[in-house]
């Protein structure tokens, strides 16, 4: 009986346990490589505007730490539980990996609608997270980011927050922050930016071409957005967008300009047409070459897989795809290239490690700089992936995956049982 219960759970663990499977891992090292070495629940009491207190549950999970400090997003989201924290820590885990970061995976959050709350509530809500998270985060130990529902504001706020407790600026302590406060260059950009980078190395590879090319983005945030409008530089037209509060479709595309100002005014996309509506579930399964879910996860399910419409599967968001979607696209691999998402959505974590760096040094790098190691990087690993996936014959996934959890298992088997 595990501590880790849930859907998004379980999907980690069937997914580790094919690829142990694949790679032949013991019986006897499974547990210690899927299980998080500590996770942390907190209640954090907020005085609410209207002079009433609550309290809101918050997470940190903490999945290895056997090459290095952990690393990985908060996630503000008002179903939050720790099965799917610790999920996603398990995910940044083989992520890390496969980029050759010198980080275990964690991921944290707290069960909020950030929507839902003032702003002055929303900072409360952050410094009193970070403040029940100090004994237990560090530079060294824990370097927390941004995910869903939390941004460079917030991330701001857990600066300044474990900065007071330290007496001095701490800004190694988290990435993603504002430029000002001690963020890189590039770092907002940077997922989004992979994303639309490796969309165009998987058209190389399968012989596409950009110009006149569609893309459907589901999850018109931080991660969508930015692809979105890195996919539009390169000539793709961007013919289909989803939020949490509407779905749009227009096969002529869309002009980002001013999707983009009605975002900025709105916080959202309702409202921005009346004429181009559509069922957020049909969205997915309408007909382009790229489809890009970058929202939340298991969208892409036994449901829905058959119905798919795309040349190219652009995993934005983190764990988008059920395993049983995944047997039907590994059957279809002809038909649906698949870029997974510990490769897909890596560009974030790999400017995270940048800034990180450029923290720990003082010594600021350039938006061309970070953009250019970047891709230096992703196309690496692109390339490692691709040659691993041809050699055993296996889904970029599968290759994916073994390629992160070899590297984690074969640094625990050097060091024995402590980490
Ligand atoms: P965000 O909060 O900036 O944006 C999320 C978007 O998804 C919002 O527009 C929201 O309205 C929309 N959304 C929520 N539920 C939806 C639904 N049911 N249908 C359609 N849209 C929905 O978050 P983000 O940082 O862009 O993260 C998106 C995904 O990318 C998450 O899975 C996250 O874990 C992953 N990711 C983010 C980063 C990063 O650097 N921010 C890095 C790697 C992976």
């Amino acid at each position: 009986m595990s501590l880790y219960t849930g859907p998004v759970f379980e999907m980690a663990r069937t997914q580790f346990n094919g690829i142990a499977d694949y790679i032949g891992i013991h019986d006897d090292e499974r547990d210690r490589l899927l299980l998080p070495k500590r996770a942390i629940a907190v209640s954090c009491p907020v005085r609410m505007d209207d002079g009433s207190v609550r309290v809101f549950q918050g997470y940190r999970v903490q999945h290895h730490l056997t090459l290095g400090p952990t690393k990985g997003g908060t996630r503000y989201s008002a179903d939050l539980d720790l099965g799917e924290v610790a999920a996603l820590a398990v995910w940044m885990s083989w992520k890390c990996a496969l980029a050759d970061l010198p980080y275990g995976g964690a991921k944290g959050g707290v069960a909020v609608d950030p929507n839902g709350i003032s702003k002055r509530e929303l900072e409360g809500v952050s410094r009193r997270y970070m403040q029940e998270m100090i004994p237990f985060v560090g530079p060294h130990t824990d370097v927390m980011a941004p995910d869903m529902g939390t941004n460079e504001q917030v991330m701001a706020w857990f600066m300044d927050t474990y900065s007071m407790y330290q007496g001095r600026t701490v800004t190694e302590i988290v990435t993603g922050k504002p430029v000002a406060s001690g963020g890189t260059e590039g770092r907002r950009e940077a997922t989004g930016r992979g994303v639309a980078f490796l969309v165009a190395r998987a058209m190389q590879t399968i012989g596409m071409t950009a110009s006149g090319a569609t893309a459907i983005v589901q999850g018109y945030g931080n991660v969508g957005a930015i692809a979105a409008h890195e996919m539009s530089l390169q000539g793709i037209r961007i013919i289909g967008v989803s939020d949490h509060t509407a779905a749009f479709y227009d096969p002529k595309g869309f002009d980002l300009a001013k999707l983009n100002a009605h975002v900025a005014e709105k916080g959202f996309l309702r409202g921005y047409s009346t004429q181009s509506n559509i069922d957020p579930a049909a969205l997915l399964i309408q007909k382009c070459d790229v489809l890009v879910p970058a929202a939340i996860e298991r969208v892409i399910n036994g449901a829905n897989v058959g119905q798919l419409k795309c040349r190219i599967l652009a995993e934005g968001a983190n764990g988008p795809t059920t395993p049983e979607a995944d047997k039907f696209l590994d059957q279809h691999r002809d038909a649906i290239f698949v870029i997974p998402d510990i490769l897909c959505n890596s560009g974030g974590v790999i400017v995270s490690y940048f800034e990180w760096v450029q923290d720990l040094q003082q010594f600021f790098w350039s938006e061309s700089e970070v953009t250019d190691k970047l891709k230096t990087l992703l196309n690496r690993t692109y390339n490692k992936v691709l040659a691993r996936a041809e050699r055993d014959k296996v889904s970029n996934r599968t290759a994916a995956m073994a390629i992160g959890v070899e590297k984690v298992r074969d640094a625990k088997r050097r060091r024995g049982l402590f980490p």
